[in-house]
């Protein structure tokens, strides 16, 4: 076993040699498809990809809090404004808290990729500061009518400002996004949100669809299969 390990390796290694980051990748799914169990990575790469949204939508709802609170501060301090700095306040210790927890999920979620091509890809392509820059993923953020739709540049931001407690977090908008959430004009309820994220995770359940396998694949492989399977940055 050992030997066919190192087999895969060196043949890998060879792959990316001649053709390249999207070559590797590209043989690394091809082997996890027809060579190994590929149910038992399906598995891990739809709930990664789901723990990632939490991990998102965490902090943008605390950046959004932290940006009311400093517009807040700069009016005159009443008796309610102080109640509502309070209030924002305690959210925000919750928030972190929710968040500590979600990066133990992710941690241990990523502990059982399993070995193999499956765990090296993912490696290699969340290896690249600016993967989620992928144009797939801009083009579905600008699709939603999220931030990679407009100028304000805020999805590049996530990842310029990431801090080590951050870094798991940076990626496109979540229904928590402050940017979105004014450009819109309204906020969702919390029922809305909650269905907007229901829906979300019905949608990766989804067995061979072929937008959950794309997405799924641009997140965890950073290639698509079609034309547009490139890494290009910005070109959307
Ligand atoms: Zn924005
Ligand atoms: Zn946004
Ligand atoms: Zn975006």
């Amino acid at each position: 076993m050992l030997i066919l390990s190192r087999l895969f390796i060196t043949i890998e290694d060879l792959v990316e040699e001649i053709g390249g980051f999207n070559a590797v990748q590209r043989h690394r799914l091809w082997m996890l498809r027809y060579l190994l169990s590929f149910s038992r990575s399906t598995s891990f790469t739809r709930n990664i990809v789901t723990i990632e949204e939490n991990l998102r939508i965490t902090p943008q709802r605390e950046e959004y809090l932290k940006e009311e609170t400093r517009r807040l501060q700069e009016r005159v301090c009443t008796p309610e404004n102080k109640i509502q700095l309070e209030e924002w306040d305690a959210q925000i210790k919750e928030l972190q808290r929710r968040y500590w927890k979600e990066e133990r999920e992710w941690y241990r979620c990523e502990s059982l990729c399993p070995p193999g091509p499956q765990k090296r890809g993912f490696h290699a392509w969340r290896a690249t500061t600016d993967w989620y820059h992928h144009s797939a993923l801009r083009y579905h953020c600008a699709g939603r009518g999220e931030c990679c739709g407009r100028s304000c540049g805020c999805c590049e931001r996530r990842g310029i400002e990431a801090t080590g407690r951050t870094r798991l977090a940076v990626g496109h908008c979540t229904v928590e996004c402050g940017c979105c959430m004014r450009d819109r004009g309204f906020d969702l309820t919390a029922e809305e949100k909650k269905e907007q994220h229901e829906a979300f995770g019905v949608m990766l359940r989804r067995p061979n669809d072929a937008f959950v396998e794309r997405i799924v694949a641009v997140n965890i492989w950073g290639i698509i299969r079609g034309p547009k399977d490139e890494r290009v940055w910005g070109s959307q």
